[in-house]
């Protein structure tokens, strides 16, 4: 995905830039960050980084984002949560112009995904459409099941498979029976936060499994919410952790940039 969005920018000699605002010393906000802006490099786009004070008041960076609204190199903005406590993370979303918000968090691209109608998807979301597009296996038709159902991954995730002509079923904290409606699922993607949450007795034989959950051990190591071990033996395709989604939301990003200058060019 990153090598054709370097082909697409060099072949259409495209000038794109990306700004990340990162607040604050969150060391797990920092390693994404950097991860960003290496992407930025392979794909041949400008990244600008604004590293603000963890003490910086609500007013200097909505002012930050008014200045990155109007500033034409910059196509896309991106403020990498979480925030600072101190701070309101929906004000500052709802501050960036829809056209820049390559995240696709602000109300106004959350509504156009809801109708089908949009120019950017959120990228986690998105990524796992091409994960699933990548097994070969149509998902029209499928029983598609999703555990969580926050904005960010779970919801807009339930929405893309709806799109897709899956039969959607989405799951949360409240959920009874868990286990057998997991059993159930031709496509599972699980978005819980919570280590190694699914396990084998919850996967049917041959599902394509999507780890979304990035959990970090006491040990210091990284892990998905998908019981990796046992939960490959039975499904068809299953994602690592790390690896799989998060490199592919990178990527995805990327491809909203892209998106995001070829609109704002015209
Ligand atoms: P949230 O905490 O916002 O949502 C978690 C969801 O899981 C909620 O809907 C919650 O239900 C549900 N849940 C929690 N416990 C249970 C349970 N016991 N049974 C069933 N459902 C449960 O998390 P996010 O959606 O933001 O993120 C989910 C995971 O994905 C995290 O590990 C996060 O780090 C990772 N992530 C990875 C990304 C990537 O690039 N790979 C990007 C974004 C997130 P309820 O609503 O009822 O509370």
């Amino acid at each position: 995905m990153k090598e054709q969005v370097r082909a697409e920018i060099e072949r259409d000699k495209i000038k794109a830039g990306l700004a990340v605002v990162i607040v604050g010393d969150d060391p797990a906000s920092r390693v994404y960050v950097n991860n960003k802006k290496k992407a930025c490099e392979l794909c041949g786009i400008q990244s600008f980084e604004y590293a603000l004070p963890a003490e910086t008041t609500q007013e200097q960076l909505l002012e930050l984002v008014d200045t990155l609204n109007k500033d034409s190199k910059v196509n896309g903005i991106l403020v990498q949560l979480p925030l600072p406590k101190h701070l309101d993370e929906k004000a500052v979303i709802e501050h960036i112009s829809p056209l820049k918000d390559v995240d696709a968090f602000h109300e106004t691209n959350v509504g156009k995904i809801m109708i089908g109608n949009y120019s950017f998807l959120p990228c986690t979301p998105a990524g796992c459409m091409e994960l699933i597009h990548s097994t070969g296996i149509e998902v029209a038709g499928k029983e598609c099941v999703v555990v969580g159902r926050s904005n960010i991954v779970g919801k807009p995730m339930a929405m893309l498979l709806l799109h897709e002509n899956g039969t959607v079923t989405i799951c949360h904290s409240k959920t009874k029976n868990l286990a057998e409606v997991c059993r159930r699922a031709d496509i599972l993607v699980a978005a819980v936060g919570r280590p190694n949450f699914v396990t084998a007795d919850m996967v049917k034989d041959g599902a394509v499994v999507i780890d979304v959950g990035i959990n970090r051990l006491e040990n210091g190591k990284l892990c998905g919410d998908v019981k990796f071990d046992e939960v490959s033996e039975k499904a068809g395709y299953i994602t690592p952790v790390p690896g799989g989604v998060g490199p592919m939301t990178i990527a995805m990003l990327m491809k909203n940039t892209l998106t995001a200058a070829r609109i704002q060019n015209g």
